[in-house]
């Protein structure tokens, strides 16, 4: 909860403000642009909403933020926020919202499938919030959890507690140590399911993987976002826990792979044709090989 004592002083006068909890995850700039800016090492309202539109993302963003530094001194229905998560990304992927402060606010994405066509899987793990919860057992559950990383991982245990789901982890992320059920060993890529491929990616930590669904939407943890500054994929160098030159490598092997959608853990979200993805792809490349 949001305390109006702690308001930063960088926040426009009005409804909406951010206090001096925030952990400068970017959750709420990137959800509501128009609202919350990244002003240095935190973030602040720099334009208070107008329309319901604006209003519905910062409450979302109230919502979706991990230290719950996001307060209003109007009333509004929370629910605005909390019943618009999971929020739709394309056909039947789901950014999570409710992110959690032990993975520095990292975004996780739900898929929703049939049964018959293998069940829900989760991308790194989201708060395990009562209301999210719920709606996930109103879609169907969680059959698998695919966990980028370790430091993404949150609430993984009450998830798999809850929904018996069986989680899929690279063993130099310690998965032994956290009892995952699916471990993945080595750097060859592996069908998990007919439309599910895991591709090792080390670099931002040892045993990052990134997720490949339907050739078509690539789940990247901490390994490749959009820059919304350069226009183009980017890697993050001073989070390169492991290694920059590997994470180097990593992003050139995935240069074998098509994919349309990048959805990051951080970072902005990028859409685009399979032959543009690869040009920034490349880009990226490119100039990771600048930076070593
Ligand atoms: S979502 Fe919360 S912690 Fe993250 S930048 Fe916004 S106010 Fe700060």
């Amino acid at each position: 909860m949001a305390n109006i004592q702690r308001r930063l002083p960088e926040n426009v006068p009005g409804d909406f403000f951010v206090d001096a909890s925030c952990i400068d995850c970017d959750t709420c700039s990137q959800l509501a642009p128009s609202v919350f800016h990244d002003h240095g090492e935190q973030c602040s309202v720099y334009h208070q909403p107008e329309t319901d539109a604006e209003t519905r993302l910062a409450l979302m963003s109230l919502v979706a933020c991990p230290t719950g530094s996001i307060g209003t001194t109007g009333k509004h229905d929370a629910h605005i926020g909390i019943d618009a998560f999971p929020s739709l990304v394309a056909e039947n992927v789901y950014f999570c919202g409710f992110t959690s402060e032990s993975s520095f606010g990292a975004w996780s994405y739900l898929i929703v499938r049939p049964e018959s066509e293998g069940g829900n899987l989760l991308i790194d793990s989201p708060r395990f919030a009562t209301q999210l919860v719920r709606r996930i057992s109103e879609l169907g559950g969680v059959k698998k959890m695919l966990l980028t990383h370790q430091d993404d991982i949150a609430d993984h245990k009450l998830f798999r507690k809850k929904f018996d789901c069986e989680r899929v982890m690279h063993a130099d992320d310690g998965a032994a140590g956290l009892g995952v059920e699916r471990i993945i060993e080595g750097e060859e890529a592996i069908r998990v399911e007919e439309e599910v491929l895991v591709i090792p990616t080390p670099g931002h930590t040892r045993g990052h993987l990134v997720f490949l669904y339907k050739n078509k939407f690539l789940f990247t943890g901490d390994h490749l976002a959009w820059s919304a500054t350069r226009e183009t994929l980017t890697a993050f160098p001073s989070v390169a826990w492991y290694s920059w030159t590997r994470q180097t490598e990593s992003m050139a092997n995935l240069l074998n792979y098509e994919f349309e959608w990048v959805l990051p853990g951080h970072g902005y979200q990028h859409h685009d044709t399979k032959q543009n993805m690869r040009y920034h792809l490349q880009s990226c490349v490119a100039w990771m090989k600048t930076r070593g």
